[in-house]
């Protein structure tokens, strides 16, 4: 097995007279959290599109190995499915029947599910909808992991408890990561490395490497000081000026 499973090399993506990403270059070692921050509308979903397939560069290469699967914000369930049913369709590659019932069980268990196993999408709240996506998502086969802002809406608390799912789950279920999210603090309590981009044309304008241990605390000094460094990078410092957004950073 290749110990990069995705290669990016100078990857541009023009639509007509709009160029939303350019020249990204970025290799991806195997079982890596990358996460992806940049401002709202720079390019953040069109390369997970290029990424996943579903969308081509215009220019520049890409290497991509193994099986992807996209998580998105919401509304990636099968609302005509209950929760096992959804789960087991992560599970329809392997032809043993009674080893995907096991596995599934295995899964609901997993996320906590069990007393819900038949409910349909819309009668469980955000969070129950993102823990089925993410057990759908590493039920299978799945190698790669693409997820566009897959906490984004839900509330606060929510997210944080989901941030740490999601950790406990790869710490049992490794994959590869790219996970976008506008959430600075996000990016550094879950990723490895955290890529920022520029505006719109995305470019990468710096990244960070995260070595500390998961799960991470919010007000742990590195956290605090990677979250102050990238959002210094991408020149937001006036913001740290406003005391409430001073007060955010340093409480939660
Ligand atoms: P982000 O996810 O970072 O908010 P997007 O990748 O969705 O940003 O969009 C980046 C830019 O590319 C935007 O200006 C958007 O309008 C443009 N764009 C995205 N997809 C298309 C498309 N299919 N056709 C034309 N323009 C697009
Ligand atoms: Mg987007």
């Amino acid at each position: 097995m290749n110990d990069k499973p995705l290669i990016l090399r100078n990857i541009s993506r023009i639509y007509g007279s709009v160029t939303a990403i350019a020249e990204i270059t970025l290799e991806v070692h195997r079982h890596e959290f990358i996460a992806i921050v940049g401002p709202s509308g720079c390019g953040k979903s069109t390369l997970l599109n290029i990424l996943s397939g579903s969308d081509k560069p215009t220019s520049g290469s890409l290497s991509r190995e193994g099986d992807v699967r996209m998580i998105y914000q919401e509304g990636g369930l099968f609302p005509w499915l209950t929760v096992s049913e959804n789960i087991a369709m992560g599970l329809r590659q392997n032809p043993n029947s009674s080893e995907r019932a096991a596995q599934l069980e295995d899964l609901i268990r997993f996320i906590q599910l069990e007393d819900f196993t038949d409910q349909y999408p819309h009668k469980l709240s955000g969070g129950m909808r993102q823990r089925v996506e993410l057990a759908r998502a590493l039920a299978g086969r799945v190698d790669l992991l693409l997820m566009d802002e897959p906490f984004s809406a839900l509330d606060y608390l929510t997210r944080l408890r989901m941030r740490q799912e999601l950790v406990r789950m790869l710490k049992e279920r490794p994959r590869t990561v790219i996970f976008v999210t506008h959430d600075i603090e996000e990016a550094v309590q879950l990723a490895d490395r955290v890529i920022v981009l520029t505006e719109r044309p995305a470019r990468i304008r710096c990244e960070l490497k995260v070595t500390l241990p998961r799960p991470r605390s919010l007000t742990h000094p590195e956290v605090v000081s990677a979250v102050h460094h990238i959002v210094s990078e991408m020149g937001l410092e006036e913001t740290l000026l406003e005391p409430e957004a001073l007060e955010h950073n340093q409480i939660v």
